[in-house]
């Protein structure tokens, strides 16, 4: 008996639990886990438990017998579906892509990495070298993007950055021509002053990324610039402000040079950015002083901006080098891409902000598209096969997306609303704001509006009934996150550098004060954009999900924390998952591929039939069971309702072998 199939190890399908419920979805999840069995499908879903140890499974040998095969037919893997959405887009020529999703450490990123080596061992077998070229640029540019987005926070092991999409493309011989990544950011609080961003804590990392960065073709003046806005970064964080009667001034004078020097700007103009702001007033042009409380946040928010636009540059840099070159490639034959997106799962913590807001929402949209193309797939699946559509019943959570997103009254415009109020602009407005607007909204409350309620503890909470569950957000920090708040006089003063380099990242700063009058976007706006544009672009692909769950917060391999991963489960939607996918039919097989696996069980069939068609001699097999009522039979597959048949055809067929 194949391993896969055997009880011992749970079951590698939770479509096939006997009920759909979180006791048997946590026991099976956490048996698996504990027989080493890290992976188990939802359908075409995988759920992914970080094991937390190195795992002997993703070897040549194991990428062999993963290649070409069907899901149902090897143990539940990453390889499977990475070579589910390879075929569907060879053998199709469709677009596809691969939704990676979980909490932060939950082990995304290696998922993607494995998914991508996947892909290279499994395509150019004639080892053209462009290909081989191509493959190793979409590699390393992987390498130096992550060395980027893990800076540490000094706080928490949280990356600042939330999410990555990264396109393969591929000719019509299904081999890897070029790439495109983008990347979504979410500044974290004190993100720039972690003492430790993984890439330049020490001087040997930065040297591994920096090799990295020159074989994929970055000049030794760009990585030299990179290395001294990082160094800037560090010493901003050391510089402090202090009071002299009423004049502002800095304290350590000395590190204005260092930074000065790294910033190839004038000394002076260095210093007056720090301490001072230019306001138009009417046609007047003055230089304001910073109190010292000014002046520490344009400080943060000078070293939080320069490490944002160093990142978008790196990307921007980096997919100009990977960009499908080939004029040939692009103009004949069929261009077909697969995509890889590796993102922040739904977050719920102790005290939850705009950042947490942000993410839930991309979650509801990715929830949205989920539906949509799940239960698409399915209708089109029963359409080519020829039956009968069955409507399936589920929560269509495309309110909350609305309740978020919507021009006017969406939780987003009133904060824009809030921002660009005359009067005064705090959160209280902003939270105003929200309560006279959305007072009547099903899935809004706050303590103003339910001030019985105990989950609401604070006067600044509000409560949104997402999707996955209820999350108490605190509206504290909503308008400062929000804002562009970057001085106009540190655009200049990076702008006025004389790097090159560093100077064609800041190009608003050519604008004279007197130019600014266009408000940038708000960051709620650019996130809205962003993810409307991820959603529409995912939307025209075939979607594979990865669903990756933390065990624990100890990085152990032998702890799995129930209650943890519970509340992952409950986030991630896995039991909604599950219930749609049990909704239509559990399972479906060509006619050959089932009577392959099940035929001993019949007399009819083993260890031949002399029926007309193979679908005729399923028809049989399964009437002589018992289980005809419980399946459809298409035009080259039978299609089974409930796990439970599967299950004793299973059961059956172990009996036989
Ligand atoms: P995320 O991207 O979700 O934040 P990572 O992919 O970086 O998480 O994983 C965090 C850590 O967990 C990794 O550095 C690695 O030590 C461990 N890990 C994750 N997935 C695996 C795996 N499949 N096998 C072994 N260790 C893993
Ligand atoms: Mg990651």
């Amino acid at each position: 008996m194949a391993e896969h199939e055997s009880l011992e190890f749970g079951k590698a399908d939770f479509v096939l639990l006997d009920n759909v419920s979180m006791e048997e979805f946590m026991a099976n999840l956490k048996l698996r886990f504990e027989k080493g069995r890290i992976y188990t499908y939802i359908g075409e879903v995988v759920v992914s438990v970080n094991p937390y140890r190195a795992m002997n499974i993703y070897g040549r040998d194991v990428i062999e017998q993963y290649k070409g095969r069907e899901l149902y037919e090897r143990p539940p893997h990453l390889f499977a579906i990475a070579d589910a959405a390879y075929k569907a887009m060879k053998r199709r020529n469709k677009d596809t892509c691969i939704v990676i999703s979980g909490e932060s450490g939950a082990g995304k990123t290696e998922a993607s990495k494995y998914i991508m080596q996947y892909i290279a061992a499994i395509t150019n077998p004639n080892q053209r070298a462009e290909v081989e070229r191509v493959k190793n640029m979409l590699l390393k540019s992987n390498c130096v993007l992550e060395a980027f987005g893990n800076a540490k926070t000094n706080r928490n092991d949280n990356s600042s950055r939330f999410g990555k999409y990264m396109d393969i493309n591929f000719d019509f011989k299904g081999d890897p021509i070029g790439g495109h990544i983008n990347n979504y950011l979410l500044e974290k609080v004190c993100i720039a002053f972690g003492k430790d961003f993984s890439c330049i804590n020490d001087g040997a990392d930065f040297k591994a990324v920096a090799d990295a960065m020159k074989v994929i073709g970055f000049t030794g003046d760009e990585i030299q610039t990179v290395y001294k806005i990082l160094a800037t970064i560090l010493h901003l964080g050391n510089l402090t402000f202090g009071v002299d009667g009423d004049v502002t001034l800095i304290e350590n004078t000395k590190l204005v040079s260092v930074i000065r020097e790294l910033l190839s700007t004038k000394e002076e103009n260095v210093e007056k950015a720090l301490l001072y702001r230019t306001v138009a007033t009417g046609r007047d042009v003055i230089e304001k002083q910073h109190t010292t409380q000014e002046a520490n946040y344009g400080r943060d928010a000078l070293a939080k901006a320069m490490y944002e636009r160093l990142f978008c540059w790196i990307v921007s840099r980096i997919n100009d080098i990977i960009e499908v070159r080939n004029y040939d490639a692009k103009i004949h034959g069929k261009n077909t891409v697969i995509g890889v997106l590796d993102i922040y799962g739904f977050e719920i913590f102790q005290n939850n902000s705009f950042e947490q807001f942000c993410i839930n929402y991309c979650n509801e949209k990715l929830q949205q598209l989920f539906i949509q193309l799940v239960l698409k797939q399915e209708q089109d699946e029963y359409q080519r096969e020829g039956i009968p559509w069955k409507h399936i019943d589920y929560f269509n959570n495309q309110i909350i997306v609305d309740l978020v997103e919507q021009q006017h009254k969406g939780i987003f415009a009133v904060l824009d609303e809030a921002c660009m109020n005359v009067g005064k602009v705090t959160d209280e407005v902003f939270l105003q704001g929200l309560n006279t607007k959305l007072a009547k909204h099903a899935h809004y409350t706050s303590r103003k509006l339910s001030p019985t309620d105990k989950s609401l503890e604070f006067d600044r909470d509000f409560r949104i009934r997402h999707y996955a569950g209820d999350v108490v957000y605190s509206v504290v920090g909503f308008i400062d996150k929000n804002k562009d708040t970057l001085f106009q006089d540190f655009k200049r003063l990076l702008y006025n550098s004389s790097n090159s380099v560093l100077k064609a990242m800041w190009p608003e700063g050519k604008l004279r004060i007197t130019e600014v009058t266009k408000r940038p976007l708000t960051a709620a706006t650019l996130f809205k954009n962003s993810m409307i544009s991820l959603v529409e672009n995912l939307a025209s692909k075939e979607p594979y999900y990865v669903r990756c769950i933390k065990p624990n917060d100890v990085k152990s391999p032998l702890l799995f924390e129930h209650e943890r991963c519970r509340h992952q489960v409950e986030y991630l939607g896995l039991l909604e998952n599950v219930r749609v996918r049990r909704a239509g039919f559990a399972n479906r097989q060509t006619y050959p591929r089932f009577l392959q696996r099940y035929k001993m069980i019949s007399e009819f069939t083993w260890p031949n039939h002399d029926l007309p068609s193979d679908k005729d001699a399923v028809k049989r097999l399964l009437q002589g069971c018992g289980f005809d009522h419980d399946v459809a039979y298409g035009k080259t597959k039978v299609f089974i309702r409930t796990p439970r048949t599967l299950f004793s055809l299973e059961e059956q067929r172990a009996e036989m072998v």
